[in-house]
């Protein structure tokens, strides 16, 4: 091993929607490679002087230089020359470099959490996408106290959204999405949802302060940017692929006050955010994953078609 970086062994993985897309070929990627950006695991030896064998960790699905201009801006999570978790050739310097195996090996600067034994696998895997993502998200969309919020899609991401908002003060929160499933859920965190029928074209929601557009899809880019209230900002996360383009007016845009923000990657103080929002969350993690399947059975997994839960989980141990 490098200097600066660790080997650890993998407790639990989750399966983000992402590597879906990558099997199934709607993403390029390298191939082979190990997939999954998704973990949590135990250190077992380390060249990282701030880490220790033994200690329990979740890693940034970023990897920067650190020697770049965006990294010196403080700008990692678009590293001119990052390496991404679960997304490295298996022929280039990082073969290791996904949580679909046994093991997987950090890179030097390659942030790192140490996590409380307390908080449960499942959750903490998540952390490193979905929920590092929505802490990115949340830290665009600035103070919620008194706003009233829109979560566009209820995913992964939408769920921990929804809770981030109720927890930040946000006086109500509106979930979208059309599965009645994963509203309930949206619902059980204190989310407002409206009626089932108006998901569809003829959608009235009113005006929000804060939107957050997590379903990539045309109808919830355009619903949250045509649905901002004066002085109010919309944050977008869901569109990774090409998407279809909107006309905006300056005009509404000056005379409104209004803001529109995108959010891809992330820094390396939404890891630990997220980390601090999971040992507090009241998402019912057993029921928002599917049932955990054993590394064998990913291949299969990745190509079905994903029901209802928000996250297949792969137990390792
Ligand atoms: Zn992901
Ligand atoms: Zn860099």
């Amino acid at each position: 091993m490098q200097e600066g970086e660790t080997l650890v062994e993998i407790t639990t993985a989750t399966i983000c929607g992402s590597d879906r897309h990558t099997v199934l070929g709607r993403r390029s990627a390298p191939c082979p490679s190990v997939l999954g950006h998704e973990g949590v695991g135990v250190v077992r030896t380390t060249r990282n002087p701030d880490l220790q064998v033994g200690q329990r960790v979740v890693f940034s699905v970023t990897a920067p230089c650190m020697e770049c201009d965006r990294c010196r801006k403080g700008m990692t999570a678009k590293c001119r020359k990052f390496k991404k978790t679960g997304h490295e050739a298996f022929d280039s310097d990082w073969p290791l470099s996904g949580t679909y195996a046994s093991h997987i090996v950090l890179r030097n600067h390659q942030p790192v959490v140490v996590v409380p034994d307390l908080l449960p696998d499942v959750a903490t895997s998540i952390a490193t996408c979905a929920g590092a993502t929505v802490m990115a998200c949340m830290e665009q969309a600035g103070a919620l106290t008194g706003k009233r919020v829109l979560v566009m899609g209820i995913g992964m991401l939408g769920l921990i959204a929804v809770e981030a908002a109720v927890r930040g003060g946000a006086s109500e929160v509106v979930a979208v999405d059309r599965n009645q499933t994963r509203l309930e859920w949206a619902r059980q965190l204190g989310a407002v949802v409206p009626a089932p029928s108006a998901a569809g074209a003829d959608f009235e929601l009113g005006s929000f302060d804060i939107t957050l557009e997590f379903s990539g899809s045309e109808f919830g880019g355009a619903t949250c940017i045509n649905s901002l209230d004066i002085g109010g900002r919309a944050v977008l996360a869901g569109s990774v692929a090409a998407s279809p383009t909107y006309a905006l007016d300056p005009e509404w845009l000056v005379r409104g006050w209004r803001a529109i923000a995108g959010v891809h990657n992330y820094e390396p103080r939404h890891l630990e955010q997220t980390v601090e929002f999971i040992a507090d969350s009241q998402i019912d993690w057993d029921t928002v994953v599917s049932e955990p399947i054993a590394l064998e059975d990913v291949p299969v997994e990745v190509r079905a078609t994903p029901g209802i839960f928000l996250r297949a989980t792969l137990h390792q141990k």
